[in-house]
């Protein structure tokens, strides 16, 4: 039976990617292998209690909620992972994301399911260990997401958006200002003075005082 290491399991709003706002059950694993300066979820680095493939997908089904997220963490991260996301796509009604930090292989995230994939921009600390073949690995159904620190991380961003015509190759690009660093209207201003292909995301469940 495939167990996986699981921090948490709660619901809440999603709120970082196209389904922001919506009812969601999220599923936290436990370990990451980067350490980004501004990480909000330090406590999923290691422990966590081992589960059933079964036993979680029993847990979502008996949520309201019309999504299911994975996250971490580093969610790839776990040997259990493909097999959980299958599991979880034909074993509930239920969308099902997973929340990746860029710097493992795409390829393991099963067809069905989206991945919602951070590029990490210098300001994370962590932007060395982006995985440069995921952007090729993108389906239509995927998401991409910059965390942005300062002007730096901006200019770094849209280069990258650019050359790699990321707003072609997925569902959707998103824009986050990184809390307490940099304030949303300054980065929706230089998107505006762009009129970038993206989409500025505030971090929606943060903002409604939300888990
Ligand atoms: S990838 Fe996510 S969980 Fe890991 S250190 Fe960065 S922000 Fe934290």
């Amino acid at each position: 039976m495939c167990r996986l290491k699981v921090v948490e399991t709660f619901e809440s709003i999603q709120g970082e990617s196209s389904w922001a706002g919506m009812p969601c059950f999220f599923i936290r694993l436990a370990g990451c292998n980067l350490r980004c300066v501004y990480c909000d979820t330090p406590y999923a680095y290691e422990g966590g209690e081992e589960r059933s493939v079964e036993e979680l997908v029993a847990a979502a089904r008996a949520s309201r909620a019309p999504i299911v997220e994975i996250t971490g963490g580093e969610p790839l991260l776990q040997e259990g992972l493909p097999a959980l996301a299958a599991a979880l796509r034909d074993g509930t009604s239920k969308r099902v994301l997973v929340e990746t930090n860029g710097s493992l292989d795409l390829a393991r995230v099963p067809p069905g399911v989206v991945a919602i994939v951070d590029i990490k921009c210098p300001g994370s600390g962590e932007s060395e260990r982006v995985l440069w073949s995921n952007v090729e690995r993108l389906r239509a159904c995927d998401e991409v997401k910059f965390v942005i620190s300062d002007r730096a991380d901006y200019d770094w961003a849209v280069d990258v958006l650019r050359r790699f015509a990321l707003a072609t190759r997925c569902r959707a690009v998103h824009l986050s200002p990184a809390a307490d660093v940099l304030g949303p209207a300054v980065l929706a201003g230089w998107m505006l003075a762009d009129g970038l292909p993206a989409r500025l995301q505030v971090q929606l469940h943060k903002v409604v005082g939300l888990k």
